[in-house]
């Protein structure tokens, strides 16, 4: 299957030529039928890096956002902040024919300043950060998130025990305002006991391991 008979909207489409992605990748043609349906698709997914995972879950977050929408609509967490403004770049890349769609990076060295809200369709931060945003400054307003990726799941979730806990702060704020919410974790690898874990967290999502 192509891009487009995987109903890529054509924008994104005229980007992925423009990035040389001629063909999607084995995790993107398997994953994306899933990931743009209706109603939404949660997803567990094992792939290594160098598969197409970011695209793949960028993709999922532009196909989600309405860009006329000026406020949070798709959020990815990510462990460091050189793995946000990666993940940033490739968002810019592929929405390069949204021009009303914007990034807002919350990271070490972000502002996230009291009385102020965000403007930007899609969120990408680090979880100390973003704990800032939402709980304490309260500028990121997530009741209208509508896709929540974590990126390096196993760390997000496991590993690190300080992004843990805000990880899950964070994620189950969101499915309390929006138990709809669609949720995607990737990570290269997981220990059985975290896909255990993100079972039991994420209700009725699909594993896909690659
Ligand atoms: P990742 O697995 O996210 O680390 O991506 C690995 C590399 O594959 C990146 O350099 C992407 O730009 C590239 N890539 C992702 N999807 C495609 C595709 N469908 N066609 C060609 N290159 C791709």
């Amino acid at each position: 299957l192509n891009f487009r008979e995987l109903r890529v909207k054509d924008d994104i489409i005229k980007a992925l030529d423009m990035m040389g992605f001629e063909q999607p990748s084995k995790i993107q043609e398997f994953a994306l039928p899933l990931l743009l349906m209706e109603p939404p698709t949660n997803m567990i997914a094992q792939s290594q890096s160098g598969t197409g995972k970011t695209a793949a879950f960028v993709l999922t977050m532009l196909s989600r956002v309405v860009p006329e929408n000026k406020y949070p609509q798709a959020l990815c967490l990510a462990p460091t902040h050189e793995l946000a403004k990666q993940i940033g770049k490739v968002v810019n890349d592929m929405s390069r024919f949204m021009p009303d769609v914007k990034v807002h990076f919350a990271v070490k060295g972000q502002m996230a300043d009291f009385g102020t809200s965000l403007t930007e369709q899609i969120v990408i931060g680090t979880p100390g950060k973003l704990d800032d945003y939402i709980f304490k400054f309260k500028t990121f307003d997530i009741s209208k998130v509508k896709c929540v990726v974590l990126d390096e799941a196993d760390v997000m979730l496991w590993s690190n025990p300080g992004h843990k806990e805000i990880s899950l702060k964070i994620y189950n704020a969101i499915q309390k305002v929006n138990p709809k919410c669609q949720a995607l974790l990737f990570s290269a690898t997981y220990e059985e006991e975290v896909i255990k874990f993100a079972e039991q967290l994420i209700k009725d999502a699909v594993l896909v391991t690659l």
